[in-house]
């Protein structure tokens, strides 16, 4: 207690003071008497009032409760349920200001977290139109009194909140979803319930192709059957313009996944298909494909200018995925070969090879920390290595053998700046210079930022 009492802030206490920056978190950053609070919903540049809530040795959480001076990037968030849904995060602040603060945060950690001040960070490239550029929506679906309602989970909850529109979601994503819950409704079709773990319908989950229209339904439910199939079909495909494919996957486990192992086809094709650019990529019910399609060929389009290719090169593409990057970079290389840990994404990179007709790539499943230094030992050496890991940044192990390797340029695609930094320290160490780094906003409205950076060999 005496202890507590040296801090300059205490808990309940409501104090005044300014914001000064924003963590990743959304959340605003201020100091009392040099005591860090964190304050949600506060923007940098203003001035506010906060009760404390919790004090830790070197920092505190606060809530705001009086504006005393409010910033002008601070909007009125467009989506009424903004505060409930916990989705987005910056919808109070100005597109702006959201690109600016991501750029800042790049910044920030590149040059705390891995000491590099002498790269080039440019702004934030953002959207013209930042809304609906998502092309998948994965619903919760629940039952009130009167039928099935869908939407998303309460924050720190399971409870869903129905919502009929999402301003992030493509439109048409937003329409089916409506269709699907009225038709499934009407046809007596019950909605999963996660306590009692009876009931059906668990998740719609809608895909849509952004440049062919072409769209995909997935009903996850809690059983092998739906009832009255037929008829939801027929209601599903004379309301739908573009579906394609309606597929029902089975998860009867007591789990958060989405989807469970079995998946079928009920209706149409197995595929839909969309572009990233010139490339066609097939889509199925359980793959992964990038949910803003607009910024990635944005974001690729930066990777492939970085990996500067002249049509000579061996290029590997690590953490490759359904072959997304390796197929943009084949267009411009000799060979690419992609390495990605999951089979079935590999299976679906080799398909969409064949579609393109591209024949200057080979894909491996494993680890690229495995993989890369067996290719290395056979003899492959890339001229160019492009890596786009998952949160936790590259394995060690993968960065000595880039360094052994010696490619002339590596392009790092990165969304999370903090093991970027941590990832370019190492590589900087391994004799690599860290040119650009261009940040992309892949999704406008949250805090993710994703970056894409080129290193060249010293000479
Ligand atoms: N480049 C792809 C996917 C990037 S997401 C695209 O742009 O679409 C990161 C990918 O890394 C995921 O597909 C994940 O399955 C894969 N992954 C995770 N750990 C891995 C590892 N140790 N080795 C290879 N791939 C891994």
């Amino acid at each position: 207690m005496t202890k507590q009492l040296e801090l300059p802030v205490q808990k309940n206490e409501e104090v005044e003071f300014d914001i000064t920056g924003l963590t990743h978190e959304g959340d605003g950053v201020g100091k009392v008497e040099g005591f860090t609070l964190f304050v949600p919903q506060a923007l940098p540049g203003e001035r506010i009032k906060a009760k404390v809530l919790k004090v830790k040795k070197n920092y505190g959480y606060a809530k705001l409760v009086e504006m005393v001076e409010a910033s002008p990037d601070r909007l009125e968030p467009p989506c009424p349920v903004y505060h409930q849904c916990g989705g987005c995060s910056l919808q109070h602040v100005s597109y702006e200001e959201q690109l600016r603060q991501k750029t800042i945060i790049v910044q920030d950690n590149l040059k705390r977290l891995g000491n590099i001040e002498h790269a080039t960070v440019h702004p934030t490239l953002g959207m013209k139109d930042p809304w609906r550029y998502r092309n998948k929506a994965q619903v919760p679906i629940g039952e009130e009194e009167g039928g099935l309602i869908g939407g998303f989970y309460a924050q720190r909850s399971h409870r869903i909140i129905n919502m009929e529109s999402c301003l992030i979601q493509h439109e048409k994503n937003d329409e089916v979803i409506e269709l699907v819950k009225r038709a499934a409704s009407q046809l007596g079709i019950s909605a999963y319930n996660e306590q009692t773990r009876k009931g059906l319908l668990r998740h719609v989950v809608v895909k849509v192709g952004f440049k062919t229209g072409e769209v995909m339904v997935v009903l996850v439910i809690n059983g092998d059957k739906l009832p009255n199939q037929e008829e939801l079909v027929n209601q599903l495909t004379k309301k739908v313009d573009g579906l394609k494919s309606l597929a029902v996957n089975v998860n009867k486990k007591q789990t958060n996944v989405i989807f469970g192992d079995q998946t079928q086809i009920i209706w149409g094709e197995p595929y839909i298909y969309d572009y990233i650019g010139n490339i066609k990529f097939a889509i199925s019910p359980r793959s992964f494909y990038q949910v803003n399609p607009v910024q990635t060929e944005i974001l690729y389009g930066k990777a492939l200018e970085y990996a500067n290719l002249t049509g000579n090169e061996t290029v590997i593409d690590a953490y490759c995925g359904i072959g997304t990057i390796s197929l943009f970079l084949a267009q411009k290389a000799k060979h690419v070969y992609g390495v990605e840990i999951v089979p079935e994404a590999i299976a679906d990179a080799k398909r969409n090879a064949r579609l393109n007709v591209m024949e200057n790539v080979d894909f491996a499943v494993g680890e690229a920390e495995r993989i890369i230094p067996w290719w290395y030992a056979q003899g492959i050496k890339a001229d160019v290595v492009v890596v786009d890991p998952p949160r936790k940044g590259c394995d060690e192990t993968l960065l000595d053998t880039l360094i052994q390797m010696k490619p002339k340029r590596i392009v790092y695609v990165s969304c999370n700046p903090s093991t970027l930094a941590r990832d370019l320290q190492i590589l900087e160490a391994g004799g690599y210079v860290t040119k650009e780094v261009q940040p992309v906003d892949m999704f406008p409205h949250t805090f993710h930022v994703e970056s894409v950076a080129w290193l060249s060999l010293k000479e």
